[in-house]
């Protein structure tokens, strides 16, 4: 989850983002009362399995809704995270795997997994290329990125909030699948999933500044908020601002867009790069927030494995 220096802009999100949660990119898959996203291109894969799980079909009591809540959470009950998990998992007809999550720590760390780690394991991102280890990364704003080299069949799952989309955990991750398994990054496909959009997503201009500071591009990423009352939109981000305009306070950041931009500066090809639109804060219907949420939401998860 992104952390706490910022806040949540509330109001007219709906109308910047279509309702219809998946573009011809992405298809939906409906299985046992669940609702899995998956990227086209990774889901035409045989020897793949994916998904990027929703709020629905759980069996999690979250203020009298039922949901599938898939991370441990003090208002819920183990037993319905494990049972939630086992539909996800029953969903992607992956009930044979060996499900390996991380402890996330907004980090850089990558970990390769050879087999299900022994205890929690801290990071934020992991790679394997060994069939039935099902990597998965958990979620509520932060985006989730799955990627999948076909040629050496290597795969790996990435967490990342604005702490790790300025650490580049994103390259990192291409880094190490690199090192390891000789992937190219040009023939790799990779799915960016939900997370709070640029519509959404206010931090303050410190985080702007961090991102200008190791990002050329990172003013493409930022969009003001817009009160009405700015003068000279984005003025501060381009130049030094004049004494008598301020600065804006927050700004809104599109974390699916920098990290898309990483991938293709990691030699990732546009047409193989799949993102999600669906804004986790608009769509606190489907998906879980936890700034729409305040707090108190549930956790969706990402998962990539290879079939035995
Ligand atoms: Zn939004």
């Amino acid at each position: 989850m992104p952390t706490n220096s910022t806040k949540t802009r509330r109001s007219a999100h709906r109308r910047r983002v279509p309702r219809d949660p998946v573009s011809n990119a992405w298809v939906e898959r409906r299985e046992g009362g669940l609702c899995v996203l998956q990227a086209a291109r990774l889901a035409k894969i045989r020897w793949l399995v994916h998904g990027f799980s929703t709020r629905p079909g759980g069996v999690s009591d979250l203020g009298g809704e039922k949901v599938l809540n898939l991370g441990f959470a003090e208002w819920d009950t183990k037993e319905s995270v494990f049972e939630n998990r086992r539909r996800f998992l029953a969903a992607l007809a992956a009930d044979d795997m060996a499900l390996c999550g991380l402890s996330q720590i907004h980090s850089d760390v990558v970990h390769v997994f050879e087999a299900p780690p022994a205890g929690p394991c801290r990071g934020d991102a992991s790679i394997t290329n060994r069939p039935g280890v099902l990597l998965a990364v958990q979620t509520a704003d932060c985006v989730p990125i799955l990627l999948v080299d076909p040629k050496n069949r290597a795969i790996a799952a990435v967490h990342a909030g604005w702490r790790g989309t300025l650490q580049r955990i994103i390259s990192k991750a291409i880094g190490k699948m690199q090192m390891e398994f000789a992937t190219k990054p040009a023939s790799v496909l990779a799915a960016i999933g939900p997370s709070i959009g640029g519509c959404c997503y206010e931090v303050g201009t410190d985080v702007a500044s961090e991102f200008r500071s190791q990002f050329s591009k990172a003013s493409e990423w930022f969009d003001e908020l817009r009160t009405g009352d700015e003068p000279n939109p984005l003025q501060w981000l381009n130049m030094a601002p004049p004494g008598h305009q301020p600065s804006p306070k927050s700004v809104l950041l599109d974390l699916g867009k920098a990290n898309r931009a990483q991938l293709l500066e990691a030699g990732l090809l546009a047409p193989n790069i799949s993102v999600s639109h669906l804004c986790t804060a608009c769509r606190s219907d489907l998906l879980f927030s936890y700034r729409k949420d305040s707090g108190t939401t549930g956790r969706l998860m990402s998962v990539i494995g290879l079939r035995a």
